[in-house]
């Protein structure tokens, strides 16, 4: 079940918010009564209350809005309860002077906004004496790891236990409380009306995570990455399991350099079965992993780690996506075997994208060129895979039948720029254009108005996440659904 936090400064506000939620199916209500301006009228927001609420009335130190004394605080939680509310929200300090009574349910409360403590266990034992119905434990994530230890704690609990991690690191523990037994989590309104650091709202908690339907058996992947907030994986690849109805849920995991290998090994515990991998984790993604492939040894980096009979192996998709892509762009009904072998590919830039793309084009017997503002860069890249370079000012010079992106000129917000001047494209070239927000950039616009052949950065940002889907769960991707899910949330997000 997910209690949807619901926070008003005034009465009328909170029963049109309350019905609105009750109308949109959510279960359970939490009814954050410190943020009314007003002293809240119980019996008001109470009568005839749309579904179950939880009470709870947050004073400032606990980072609620709470304006009043503490005691009349304390006095609103008793109403709260005489008025038969069906939980009250009652902090661990002041659990012994409100008396049980009727059938309100007590949840008793710990939260720590500054960390996830050491004594974690000796807190949870005193909480355990507060007669509570239900133990709610909310601290801060400063570490992924902090998410384990919580969860831990839920699953060897006594009592009925939410136990979740606030804060952007803290998100896979609340979703995976589901696991661990826990009767209900927590979810916001709105994104603007978040209540919790990293708090989700309703319909990302039921709808892209589906909390509801995560039990023991529900299979965990995630994507590791170093700011991860941003990640359209999570989208693709939850609405790939909805859609083929897989019983997984796949998480933004937010993992520091400096704890990486302690985290996945932490995971270990949570039973994770597969990780996307993006920066700054790639090439620490192939020392951790069992065994690199081929692909993977290869470009020297890894953005797929998943596990193949116990043991954790590392691939990277985009080089199969790369090539997927430009063959498709390539071949008609006249084109047959590798198409393209003895094409004169340029690749403009010299960082992880153009490394697969280089040792992709380098594989299919293409000739490769590499163009990069930094010319060490792209020195070192051409060097170690055994390729050519041309000095970025000379680009537009080289001959050549297909052109890849890899620099990320031209990605939201520089969508008036292209790395790539449009007089010297010609009709006959195919490029390929791997930045994707947006889909059409001005580079794609160019070649398009030219007639050349184009690929876009979305087909194969569909394809690479198309892969790690048949990866992690051993069954075809649905990928035009993929590629419509991406296209409709990148048009609605410009
Ligand atoms: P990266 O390692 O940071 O490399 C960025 C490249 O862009 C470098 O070669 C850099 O040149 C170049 N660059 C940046 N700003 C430039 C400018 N103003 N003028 C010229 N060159 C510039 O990033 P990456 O991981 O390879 O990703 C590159 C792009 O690929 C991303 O921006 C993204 O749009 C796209 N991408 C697509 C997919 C997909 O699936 N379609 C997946 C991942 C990434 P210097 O070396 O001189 O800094």
């Amino acid at each position: 079940m997910i209690c949807v936090s619901l926070g008003r400064t005034r009465h009328s506000a909170f029963l049109e918010g309350h019905k609105l939620l009750a109308e949109k199916k959510a279960e359970l209500v939490e009814l954050r009564v410190d943020w009314m301006r007003k002293r809240p009228d119980i019996g008001r927001l109470l009568t005839d209350r749309p579904t179950p609420v939880v009470v709870t009335c947050r004073r400032r130190e606990d980072k609620g809005l709470w304006k009043g004394t503490e005691e009349q605080r304390q006095t609103l939680l008793r109403e709260a309860i005489i008025a038969g509310a069906e939980y009250v929200d009652i902090e661990e300090d002041i659990a012994p002077s409100i008396p049980r009574y009727g059938d309100t349910k007590r949840i008793v409360s710990y939260h720590n906004f500054d960390e996830t403590p050491d004594d974690l266990e000796k807190i949870y034992g005193r909480m355990t004496k507060c007669d509570p119905d239900i133990i709610k434990i909310v601290t801060m994530a400063n570490s992924p790891l902090d998410n384990v230890r919580l969860l831990q704690l839920a699953k060897n609990a006594d009592v009925p236990t939410v136990a979740f991690c606030m804060g952007e690191m803290g998100l896979p523990s609340r979703v995976l409380c589901a696991r661990t037994g826990a009767p209900f989590t927590y979810a916001g309104f709105s994104r603007e009306r978040e209540m919790a650091p990293g708090q989700l709202t309703y319909e990302e908690m039921r709808y892209l995570y589906r909390f509801d339907r995560i039990t023991e058996k529900t299979k965990v992947f995630g994507v590791l990455g170093d700011p991860i907030a941003h990640s359209l994986s999570p989208l693709l690849h939850n609405t790939a399991f909805r859609k083929q109805k897989f019983d997984g849920v796949y998480l933004p995991l937010r993992v520091p350099a400096d704890v990486f290998e302690a985290t996945l090994k932490a995971f270990d515990d949570l039973g994770i079965d597969g990780y996307s991998v993006t920066i700054p984790h790639k090439q620490a993604a192939i020392e951790f992993a069992d065994q690199p492939d081929i692909q993977a040894d290869l470009i020297g980096a890894s953005n797929t780690l998943f596990r193949k009979e116990g043991a954790w192996q590392a691939t990277n998709t985009d080089y199969d996506a790369i090539i997927e892509t430009l063959t498709a762009a390539i071949s008609d009904e006249r084109t047959s075997g590798p198409v393209l072998k003895d094409k004169r590919v340029l690749i403009l830039g010299a960082g992880g994208v153009a490394r697969a793309a280089a040792c992709a084009m380098q594989q299919q017997g293409a000739s490769v060129v590499v163009s990069n503002r930094t010319k060490a860069r792209a020195k070192e890249l051409a060097e170690e895979i055994g390729c050519l370079t041309v000095p970025w000012e000379n680009r537009g010079a080289e001959k050549l039948d297909v052109l890849i992106n890899c620099t990320s000129v031209g990605m939201q917000p520089n969508v008036n720029e292209s790395p790539y001047e449009q007089h010297w494209l010609h009709e006959s070239m195919v490029v390929f254009d791997t930045v994707y927000t947006p889909e059409n950039t001005l580079l794609m616009k160019h070649a398009k108005e030219r007639g050349c052949r184009t690929a876009s950065g979305i087909e194969m940002f569909v394809r690479q996440a198309a892969r790690q889907f048949e990866l992690f769960t051993d069954s075809e991707a649905p990928r035009e659904y993929m590629t419509e899910t991406l296209r409709r949330y990148l048009s609605a997000a410009r």
